[in-house]
């Protein structure tokens, strides 16, 4: 098995950590690099796009591949113009719940309901965080954030249950507490053959934690204690939610290129 120095070496640049200490983001490159090595693809082949958010750094500037910063909710329509363009590539959305459900959610939807060949993983932290802690789409009911200092009047967006129902391929939740769970399921997503959605819920120790009085640590132990595997449980699902065949957009539109008498790279 590769071990966590090689991973470290071949696929993260060596710049200085934008995330705080505890932070999830950190993990969710870990796994996602490890899920590549595993999966033996080739990194140059892959194309990350990302919008704004603290989980946009996670491949822009820090996953050694071709990377693509986009702007905040972009990512989604920028990636499609990616994989049209060139059909060899991986394409990898990596951002925020803010940034994929909130700015970027009417792209998330239409991409899932299009069936696009892309792979996003969505993290879920509860709120904006880099932007001091707002309350987003996800933020539960009820729960204080600097926007809702008498708790969020209104309810949490289930994204994974939506991006299911616009009927996406492969649909799934995770949290940075299943990390050997997460690389499996981003290794599944990228045989999928169609859009594939991983929420992966995950610890912001600064803008959620801290006025909890609540650690990095303390967060996944959180997870650890508030999921399950079954579905039937009252604690929230993490697994599969989708795993279906069907026909996906990039496909059809190369159909649509060849029969205009179009080149296809
Ligand atoms: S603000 Fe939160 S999500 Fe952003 S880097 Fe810090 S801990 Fe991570």
């Amino acid at each position: 098995m590769t071990s966590g120095r090689e991973i470290r070496e071949k696929y993260i640049r060596n710049y200085p950590s934008a995330f705080c200490p505890g932070c999830g983001d950190g993990m969710v490159l870990n796994a996602l690099s490890r899920a590549v090595e595993n999966k033996q693809l080739d990194k140059n082949k892959i194309t990350a796009v990302s919008g704004i958010g603290c989980a946009a750094w996670i491949p822009s500037p820090y996953w050694r591949v071709d990377t693509l910063h986009t702007t905040h909710g972009r990512a989604i329509p920028h990636a499609l113009g990616v994989k049209v363009g060139n059909r060899d590539l991986e394409v990898v959305v990596v951002g925020g719940d803010g940034d994929c459900a909130g700015i970027g959610g009417n792209h998330l939807i239409h991409a899932a309901r299009s069936n696009l060949g892309i792979t996003v993983l969505m993290i879920n932290n509860g709120l904006y965080a880099m932007t001091g802690g707002q309350a987003g789409p996800t933020t539960d009911h009820g729960e204080t954030t600097l926007t809702s200092p008498f708790g969020n009047p209104s309810a949490g967006l289930e994204v994974a249950e939506v991006v299911k129902a616009a009927g996406a391929s492969h649909v799934a939740r995770w949290t940075t507490y299943h990390m050997r769970e997460l690389i499996k399921e981003i290794e599944h997503a990228f045989s999928t053959d169609g859009f594939s959605f991983i929420e992966i819920l995950s610890q912001c120790p600064t803008r959620s934690g801290k006025k909890e009085g609540l650690s990095g640590v303390d967060m996944l132990e959180w997870y650890r204690d508030n999921t399950s595997k079954d579905p039937d449980s009252d604690k929230i699902f993490v697994g599969r939610l989708a795993d279906i065949k069907k026909a996906k957009l990039s496909n059809e539109i190369y159909k649509q290129i060849r029969e205009c008498g179009g080149e296809l790279r």
